[in-house]
């Protein structure tokens, strides 16, 4: 359980930041995909990867279907009050989901692995389709090769420029606050290793392997609670 000292400690650093860094990840979705370890019995690695568009294409273009098919999935309470938080304060979002779940929510985040929203990619003949439909009948290019939506899968690096925006954002801002981001993979943990404690706070429901980096560390279940304190 959170204190009410502590709350207030939160509140007053954002309070008096000028340039806040909010982490978001996929402790406020609905589907959690990190803790997906197989998919078919194929360790998740594998299929969500190059390798998996080419060694495994039917259950790649299954588990876009299956998993990565937001349309109907509204944002939660979680999203709209982190709305409200950055609209009260100069805040930039990173998130690690690859969903538009802050889009529908009337923010718009960096997205650090990008969005399955996007356009899709043939990583055979180059061609790229402006729109993501053929993910949701069958993720194929018209030359035959299973096209990928615009994320970073599994052994792909994150475009150079979009990692030098996340680093600048990171360095310029005087606060950050991660809010249920497990913290446990790349590219964020990469990104916060070397912030400076006193400006690092992390809200998660369990234990990340940065508390040890973090001034303040909050796991707690009820983020609702703790968002709602700070958007009063
Ligand atoms: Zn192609």
């Amino acid at each position: 359980m959170i204190s009410q000292e502590t709350l207030d400690i939160i509140k007053s650093k954002m309070q008096s930041s000028n340039n806040i860094v909010l982490i978001t990840g996929s402790g406020i979705v609905p589907f959690n995909f990190e803790t997906m370890k197989y998919y078919r019995d194929i360790p998740i690695q594998w299929v969500f990867s190059p390798y998996g568009i080419l060694y495994y294409p039917n259950d790649f273009a299954d588990l876009l279907r299956d998993h990565f098919d937001f349309r109907c999935v509204e944002p939660t309470q979680v999203h709209r009050l982190i709305t409200t938080l950055a609209q009260k304060f100069n805040t930039t979002v990173l998130t690690n989901n690859m969903d538009n779940l802050h889009e529908k929510a009337n923010l718009t985040p960096i997205h650090c692995l990008g969005s399955v929203e996007g356009r899709m990619i043939c990583n055979l003949c180059g061609q790229v389709y402006g729109t993501n439909e053929r993910l949701y009948s069958f993720p194929e290019c018209d030359c035959g090769y299973i096209l990928q939506p615009d994320v970073v899968l599994f052994g792909q690096q994150i475009p150079e420029d979009r990692w030098n925006l996340m680093q600048s954002k990171i360095k310029e801002s005087d606060l950050i606050i991660s809010i249920g981001a497990s913290l446990n993979q790349l590219p964020l943990n990469q990104l916060l290793v070397n912030v400076e404690k006193d400006k690092f706070i992390i809200i998660n429901q369990t234990a990340t392997p940065l508390d040890s980096l973090a001034n303040i560390v909050i796991n707690d279940d009820d983020i609702i609670s703790i968002l709602q304190y700070l958007t009063k």
